[in-house]
Formats: structure tokens, sequence, C-alpha cells
């Protein structure tokens, strides 16, 4: 009798054992159907052993091996093995969300997505002269066939019209059939690249660096400002990789906004397979494009942080643009950095990885100043010297909804030169906040603890948190008074005072609000290439990875919001977030130029950012962090708790540090406290930090912790182990 181990899709550490008599060594990484319960559940065959430690007649027997689609590969298992232990977060739900929805569901394939064609035995014995000489169709697709052994259906769409029509009546002849797995091994055609620009000496020596590590683990840190070609340098390790005959992963920090690296990578390997693979696709493609991966079919996969599971059976590099990005940190469930994930990744795979930033996360410079990693360094912007960055001083001045006078004149300048200007403010909805100025009542959120955000286009309040609306009060809820007041900027607003002080101009406005709305992104893009926008006003989404080649002034309005909060990765992200949109400015011959409005012109942060000196204030920020005992210099992690009323989050976790007193060594427990935020949609919630000098310190005393917890009877809080947590 033998014995499968399958990981479920249920919360707990344990996986389920059963018989199954039809298995073999090749079905581990499978899926298969089991009894669970009262219902039929898809898992993932993790081991087949002898025995079980359920005695043999409790011992259910599995339903089904599907043998459908590939098995995982032992090397993929590995990586998801590792992200389960090292988050503690139970191996059965690792496994099935790294599967693509459809596959997750008991009658996933019913209609397979993923056919394709081949020979049969006869097929590859006949003689095709004897086909009638007008079978033309015929006699292509059956020369593809030979040539590539396998076609799927759009490879065999594009033979001819009629081609699907010759397809089926060689299926009837049966010297073809049809396979409802794709070919394990394609036949990748010759790798053909077409000419980048002459590599500058710096970023010559970058890819000189990297190619040298092809065949074993490297990280390396490149560090290069904004515009100084990192692109360049991805799309040559690329090459490289993809000549010696395997693929290559890319994971960016929001694909939606990225089109062009996709389309410059298309441009620069028009021979190869590229899928993406992000939540903006629909189930199938996903499948599609995850099957192709799998399958090696795709030499290329760019991604967000899901993608850094996604199979590869041929990896050989592994590059994270953007790498400091908070969007590469999943914030639920299997709380994982794709960054980090990326790194143990090509490590267990033996294979370099790239880390580009002009604004690293402080871990990633720490790991590349003290040589863990190899720092590669782009000083130079190549298109443009670098831009101007000053601060204006707001403190005593009066502002036009926000705008001081000198930016204001700075954009009448750019609009007189027919220059574009971007106003940089990072919220979106008019103003953050509606105010009665008799009683001093704000609008609140009653089930977070946040403001409602005033949006004008549909008057009414939003919570950005949670999602609750309602409309403007007509009147004070409090005091019945009459006037009640926005306070602050956001989008909206910056963008009213701009059209009219400016009545002229064509304003664009570009935040998640008016993406979701009127103009796709790619339709805004054009617009502004077409110089048919004078001033951009948008958020972040701004910031990233765009370039505007007529844009030459950069407003930063409100950024103060950010240089005095609690949480001590603030400057860190403040400096990242500036550094980004100041990059948007100046190209070629004409200097860029940005204006940040400031109460504190004098503050270190900007003093640092004139002069576009990261690593400067990176090492200044770190020995901030060694003197007070922060990460890199410390590991942590965090138990968040949550439940209706605080006092039952608190409790929990009082209790779980009890627990976790009588377990550490060399581990600091800390008080539980309420949460940055304590409460977000009708919940309440607060946290327990733990932290350690060493990491395999902490480990070992998160396993045993969460094991006693996981081994507590239920409580009416709802908690999670967050490692290396990125928010507070
Ligand atoms: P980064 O990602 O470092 O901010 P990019 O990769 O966007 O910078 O490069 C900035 C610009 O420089 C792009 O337009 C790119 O096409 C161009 N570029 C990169 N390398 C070279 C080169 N060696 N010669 C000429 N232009 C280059
Ligand atoms: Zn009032
Ligand atoms: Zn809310």
């Amino acid at each position: 009798m033998k014995i499968i181990r399958v990981g479920l899709d249920v919360p707990v550490a344990t996986l389920f054992d059963y018989r199954a008599d039809d298995v073999g060594a090749d079905d581990v990484g499978r899926r298969v159907l089991v009894p669970f319960g009262k219902r039929t559940a898809v898992g993932i065959i993790v081991e087949i052993a002898a025995t079980s430690e359920v005695p043999v007649h409790r011992l259910k027997s599995a339903l089904r091996v599907l043998r459908d689609t590939p098995a995982l590969f032992t090397d993929d298992l590995r990586l998801l093995r590792f992200a389960s232990d090292y988050y503690h977060h139970a191996l059965g739900p690792v496994l099935m969300n790294a599967l693509p929805a459809r596959l997750r569901r008991v009658h996933a394939l019913q209609r397979p997505v993923e056919a394709c064609f081949v020979l049969t035995t006869s097929g590859e014995a006949a003689d095709f002269a004897q086909l009638p000489a007008r079978a033309v169709v015929k006699r292509r697709l059956l020369d593809l066939l030979k040539q590539q052994r396998a076609l799927d259906a759009a490879a065999v769409k594009t033979v001819a019209p009629t081609a699907r029509a010759a397809l089926k009546q060689l299926i009837a002849s049966g010297w073809v059939e049809r396979q409802n797995v794709a070919p394990r091994t394609p036949a990748p055609g010759p790798h053909s690249a077409a000419a980048g620009p002459a590599l500058t000496p710096e970023q010559a020596e970058a890819v000189r660096a990297v190619c040298a590590r092809r065949d074993a683990f490297q990280p390396f840190l490149l560090l290069g400002v904004t515009g100084s070609g990192k692109t360049e340098i991805y799309l040559r390790a690329v090459d490289a990789v993809l000549r010696a005959g395997r693929q290559a992963l890319l994971l960016v920090p929001e694909i939606a906004l990225t089109p062009q690296l996709e389309a410059m990578i298309r441009e620069r390997f028009p021979a190869t397979t590229l899928v993406s693979l992000h939540s903006a696709l629909n189930e199938t493609e996903r499948l599609q494009h995850w099957l192709a991966a799998q399958a090696g079919r795709a030499r290329i996969v760019l991604g967000t942080r899901l993608a850094v599971f996604a199979p590869l059976p041929e990896l050989g590099i592994i590059i994270v643009d953007e790498e400091q990005d908070a969007s590469f940190k999943q914030m639920e469930g299997l709380r994982y950095s794709a960054r980090d994930l990326a790194v143990v990744r090509a490590q267990q795979r033996s294979v370099p990885v790239v880390l580009g930033s002009a604004t690293p996360a402080l871990e990633t410079y720490y790991n590349a100043a003290n040589g863990r990693y190899q720092l590669l360094t782009l000083a130079q912007r190549i298109n443009a010297a670098p831009p101007r960055i000053a601060c204006i001083s707001t403190r005593g001045e009066k502002l036009e909804d926000g705008l001081s006078q000198p930016l204001l004149a700075a954009i009448a300048a750019r609009l007189a030169r027919k220059e574009q200007s971007l106003v940089f403010i990072n919220r979106r909805g008019y103003a953050p906040v509606l105010m009665c100025h008799a009683c001093g009542w704000l609008s609140g959120c009653h089930r977070c603890s946040a403001q409602l955000v005033l949006h004008l286009r549909d008057r009414r309040l939003h919570c950005h948190h949670c999602g609750y609306q309602a409309p403007v009060p007509v009147t004070c809820p409090e005091c019945g008074n009459q006037e009640l007041a926005p306070l602050g900027q956001g989008t909206q607003r910056v963008e009213a005072a701009l059209a009219q002080h400016f009545p002229r101009a064509r304003i664009l406005r570009i935040d998640r609000d008016s993406t979701r709305r009127k103009l796709s992104w790619h339709a805004m893009r054009r617009q502004i290439h077409a110089r048919e926008i004078d001033i951009l006003v948008g958020t972040q989404i701004l910031a990233k990875g765009h370039d505007f080649p007529h844009l030459n002034l950069v407003g930063v309005v409100n950024a103060d919001s950010l240089l005095y909060s609690t949480d001590f990765r603030a400057p860190e992200r403040l400096f990242a977030l500036l550094t980004q949109v100041a990059g948007r400015a100046g190209r070629g011959d004409m200097q860029g130029e940005v204006l940040i409005q400031t109460e504190f012109p004098q503050h270190p942060l900007y003093a640092a950012l004139q002069r576009q000196d990261y690593a400067a204030f990176a090492r200044d920020l770190l020995a901030e962090r060694r003197q007070a005992g922060f990460p890199p210099f410390v590991c942590q992690a965090l138990l968040r708790a949550e439940a209706p009323r605080l006092e039952t989050a608190l409790a929990y976790l009082a209790r779980a540090a009890r627990i976790a007193k009588t377990l550490a060594q060399g581990v600091t427990i800390y008080d539980p406290v309420p949460a940055g935020m304590v409460r977000l949609a009708g919940r309440e919630r607060a946290q327990l930090l733990v932290q350690a000098e060493s990491r395999v310190r902490l480990q070992s005393f998160l396993a045993a912790w969460h094991a006693r917890l996981a081994a507590e009877p239920s409580t009416r809080a709802r908690w999670s182990l967050d490692v290396d947590p990125l928010e507070f």
C-alpha cells in the first residue's frame, strides 16, 4: 500500500495522509482529488510514503491523481517549502496559493486550455508524398509538426485560415492527435536579439560582472540613479541567459504601469516568448501563462510579486526592479517578501539575482556594504544632467490651495516655454478631511481610525482604507452648523486650483480615481507624449518608471506629512519617493528642475536629496539604525491580532507574550500595543513585536512559539505572524 501526503488549502500545519495505489515518484508535486470532510478537495502531493501515523483502517483513499498538467518540480516545491517554514504559514495553503486559481478547483480543467497537437506514430511514419498536391495547408502543418514536435492552437491558426479544418482531417486520418498537456520541452527557436545602444563604460562593467557569474548564485545590487540605464543592464543580462538556453524572471512593482518595459523586451527579443503574470490577468490567461512558464515555452516571465513562485524549469536569472518597493511585500495571508524570496530562489537554483534601484531598501544596501551582495554602481544619468533640486520654504507663507507663489511662477515660466510641469501630491481626492469650524468636528470613518476624504466629482466622502462611502452632510452632524470646510489638499483640489490660476492650460490629473475612469493609462500617456498636456497633477503612480520627454519641472506639495512619521522607515521611503518623482524631470538638453514645498527646508533629508547622494544618506540612516537597534541590525517579527474590540486583541497578545517569555532565549519580547491604525473596517488591531540579533535564533524561537500558539484553544482574536514586517 502506498500513502500520499497531501497539502490542502486549510490553515493547519499538517499534511493529510491518503491511500493511493496508482502513484509513482513522478506524481510528487501533482494535484490530487481527495475526500475532505463532506466535500472533495484539490490538494498537492508532497510526499509518497510507506507508512502513516494514522491507523490504516482510518485512512481514506485519494479519488484521483490529476495528470492533466505537469507536476510541480522539486525545485519549485523547495521554494514553497522555504516560504512555509520561514513565514510560519501552513504548507498546504502556501502550495495551493501558488497555483493559478483554475488549478485549485475541483473542476479545473474540464475544458483543457492548453491543448496542443502532435504527430501520432503512424503520422511519424507516414509518407507525406502520398498527399494530393493541392493539400498545401496539410503539408505545411505536417512539416511544422515534424520540425517543432508540437503545435498549440494559436500556432495552428497562423499557418492558414483553413488550417483548423485541415488539422481536423489529419486527426480523423489518425496522423495527428490532440494532447491536453503542452509539450514539456519546447524546441526553443534560435535566439536572436535586436541591437541595443552601445553601453557606457559603467554599464559595460555592470553587464560584465553579472554575466561573469551566470552559473552561480550571486546577488547583485544595481545601484543606479534614475535614468542611468538600468533597464539596459537587465536586457543584456537576460540576453545572455536566453542565449544559454535558460529562462529569465523579471519582477516589477506594478505591471499595469509598466507596459513600456514589456514593449521594450518584446522589441529587443522579437522571437522570444514572454508571458506576464499579475493580478490584472483573467483566470484563463493566468493559467495559460503559468503553464507556458512551467512547460518552458515562455522564456521570459515578467510579473509582480506573485510571479516569484512561477514554475521555471530552466531558470537562469532573476531580476527585481525597484527592489525597495513596498508592493513586493504581501500584506495578508502568506506575508512574504517577493524580493527576499527572489534571493532565496536564486540561491536554491544557483543563479544570479539582480536587485535594481536608485534608492534601495536599507537592508539591501547594508548587504551590499558588507559584501554579501556585489555592488554595481551607475552614477551617470544617460540622456540628461541630474535635475536641480531646491526647497521652497512655506513657513509663514500664504498658499493658494496649497500652492506657493514661487511654484506657480515656475509653472507659468514652463507654460510660456511650452514645456510640461508635474505637480506631485501624494493624496487623491479633493481634501483629506471635512471640518466644522464651529465645533471642530472632523469627518471620520466609523469603521476605521481614518478620516473620510472629500471627493468632489461625486460629492461624497470616501474612506480610502475600507471603501466606506457617504454623501457629504449638509450640516455638521455634531452641532448643526451649516458651514463645513474642506481641510488640506488632494489631487482634485490642486487640479481645480491650477485650472483657476491657469485657465488656458491643459491639465491632466492622474491618480487611482482618474485611471479607473475615462481614459486608460495608455491613452493618457499618449496625450502626454503628444504634448497635448501642459500640467500633470498626480500621485505616486506617476512617480514610477515613466519617461516624459517634455517634462521639465516637478513641484512637490505636502511632502512634509511623511517627514515626521512614527514609522522608522518613513525617511527611507520619502527619500525613495522623492527621488523617483524628481527623476521625471529633465531630458536631453533640458535640465530638469524640482521644487519641494516644505516648512523644513533645512531638514537633512532634503539636503541629502538636493545632493542626490543616496549612499551618504543611507550611511547616516544605517548609523542611526545601528544605534537605535533597528533592522537591519536586528531581525523582527510581529504577532498581529485583531478582534471586534481592542481589549480582546490586547488580551490575546498578552497571553501570547507570556508564552513567548517561556521560550525566548536571546529574543526580546516587547509589550503588546495597539496597531498604528487601530481600527480597520470595523475591527480593532494590536501587535506584539519580537526581535533578535540573529535570524537563526529568531527563526527557531518563532517555530516553537507558533506551534504553541496554534495549539492553544481557539480565541476570539484572529492572529497572524508577520516575519520581517514593513508596516507597524
Ligand atoms: P533607469 O531605469 O536607470 O532609470 P532607463 O533604463 O530608463 O534608466 O534609461 C534611461 C534612458 O536611457 C532610456 O531612454 C534608455 O533607452 C536610455 N539608454 C540606456 N542605456 C543607454 C545607452 N547605453 N546609450 C544610449 N541610451 C541609453
Ligand atoms: Zn460642528
Ligand atoms: Zn474606513
